[in-house]
């Protein structure tokens, strides 16, 4: 489009994760010209993610980079006692690394450009187009666009320079990758109380000879409870180390005139679980369609007020049900945690946990346990 300033794109994406790089495909399908940076040398390195993924996933994303399938979840208490939950539909471990790359090319293929080792250093937002200043192989570069999508994760230099905005409620993480098996090779296993986290849980996703073990902990570093669940399964035996932050809260506000914020940059990321992968690429489907609409009008900046209200309205109304129970469930002490394994561990719970269950919008089953029995909450204060 001619916006009567030289060398100006339609969108600059920063960050080639799975959010941005969906976008990206999404701005470029429509016909607008889209450049896309990735401060890495390679897309989808280093991992830092387990790959657990819903089957919504594949609407979006023509992928082949699956590592497996689970069914079920092993959920163990502080006092030893684990219960099992299964659901009929299988959830996907994604190969992370290749999974980013397929979203890439998708982009790609739709005519979006990429810069690879291309560090966004600043964003400066003006009245008629937003300019991006870089490094890319070393050298200093800017870049205007009519508008910038912030995909740039959890450091977002969109958040902090356009927005100004802090990430507070953040999950520290460790994840090793680990010469072991498990017992149970169709579920994960998922650990809970004091001794393997704090405020969140430890998790162990089954991959052959190899197992995902990783913990998180809600404002305190994971690496003291990595070392305890790692002893779980052997010592000696780490592969390869892992670890990054996960945001846990939505942003307070989800776009400018001539930014939007998606997935993690935005906060976009389901707070119970972390797991952001599903929500990033919806967010982005969601902005992708209002950037579209800006461009198409005029560039008012109006459309983009609509992208931060329907993500509100839509997966934001989920995150903000699960972000209270997680607050309340942060607090929870393992002599509560027992005494809710008492309460939940018997056919007809768990029952309506398996038919219930959903990766991506917990809350619809966490409220059905709760109307069963009601005196969980009382445990939780206890
Ligand atoms: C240990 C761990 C396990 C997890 N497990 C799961 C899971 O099982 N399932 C799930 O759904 N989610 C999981 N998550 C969360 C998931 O990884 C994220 O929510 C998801 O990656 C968000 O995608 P994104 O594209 O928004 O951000 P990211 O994947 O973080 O992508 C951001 C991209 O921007 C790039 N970038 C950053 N800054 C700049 C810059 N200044 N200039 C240019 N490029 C930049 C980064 O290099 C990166 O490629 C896990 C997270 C962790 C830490």
């Amino acid at each position: 489009m001619d916006y009567g300033l030289e060398n100006v794109k339609d969108v600059i994406v920063i960050g080639a994760g799975p959010s941005g790089s969906f976008a990206a495909y999404r701005l470029a399908r429509a016909g607008f010209s889209v450049d896309l940076l990735e401060e890495h040398r390679e897309v989808g390195k280093p991992v830092e993610c387990t790959g657990l993924v819903s089957q919504r996933v594949l609407q979006y994303v023509r992928t082949r980079s699956i590592a497996g399938t689970v069914r079920g979840a092993n959920i163990f208490f502080p006092n030893g006692k684990s219960i099992h939950i299964e659901k009929d539909d299988p959830t996907i471990v994604l190969f992370r690394d290749s999974f980013d790359k397929d979203v890439a090319a998708m982009a790609i293929g739709a005519g979006s450009g990429i810069r690879i080792n291309a560090r966004a250093l600043s964003v400066t937002e003006h009245d008629d187009h937003v300019t991006v200043r870089y490094r890319e192989n070393g050298n200093i570069r800017e870049e205007d666009a009519m508008i910038v999508v912030g995909a740039d994760g959890i450091n977002s230099v969109v958040r902090r320079d356009v927005y100004r905005l802090r990430q507070r409620h953040v999950v520290s993480t460790l994840q090793y990758d680990m010469a072991s098996t498990m017992d149970d090779e169709d579920s994960v296993s998922v650990y809970l109380g004091s001794k393997y986290t704090h405020g969140f849980f430890g998790w162990a996703v089954p991959g052959g000879d190899i197992v995902r073990v990783g913990t998180g902990s809600y404002r305190a570093s994971a690496r003291p409870y990595m070392e305890n669940l790692s002893h779980r399964f052997g010592d000696n035996r780490v592969l390869g180390i892992t670890g990054a932050g996960i945001p846990i809260r939505m942003a307070e506000r989800l776009n400018t005139k001539r930014t939007v914020l998606v997935g993690d940059a935005g906060g976009i990321v389901k707070p119970l679980s972390g797991g952001g992968i599903y929500t990033g690429i919806f967010s982005s489907d969601v902005a992708a369609r209002y950037v579209i609409e800006d461009l198409e009008n005029g560039n008012t900046g109006t459309a983009l007020k609509k992208y931060d209200r329907e993500i509100r309205a839509t997966i934001g109304r989920e995150l903000k049900k699960d972000s209270m129970v997680q607050s309340i469930y942060s607090r929870i002490s393992d002599r509560s945690f027992n005494r809710i394994y008492g309460m939940i561990s018997n056919e007809k719970i768990i029952d309506v946990i398996n038919r219930s269950g959903d990766i991506d919008y917990p809350s619809t089953v966490i409220i059905k346990v709760l109307l069963r029995n009601p005196g969980i909450l009382y445990s939780m204060w206890k």
